[in-house]
């Protein structure tokens, strides 16, 4: 389940959001004031295995 957390860059909120599918990324909004394109942040649980082949594929 990949979980990701999110800092908007507009108004500094954190939050988290899960990707059902790598294209999600693309809708991920501010959950307080709606701005795209919020900075991801790392978070504190980091599989140890390889990323993903997540972000080359496009779909649609
Ligand atoms: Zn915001």
């Amino acid at each position: 389940m990949p979980i990701y957390e999110y800092e908007c860059q507009q108004c500094g909120r954190r939050f988290e959001y899960f990707l059902r599918s790598c294209g999600d990324e693309k809708k991920v909004k501010c959950s307080k004031c709606g701005a795209e394109n919020p900075k991801r942040v790392v978070s504190s649980f980091v599989s140890k295995s390889s990323d993903s082949s997540c972000g080359t594929h496009s779909y649609g």
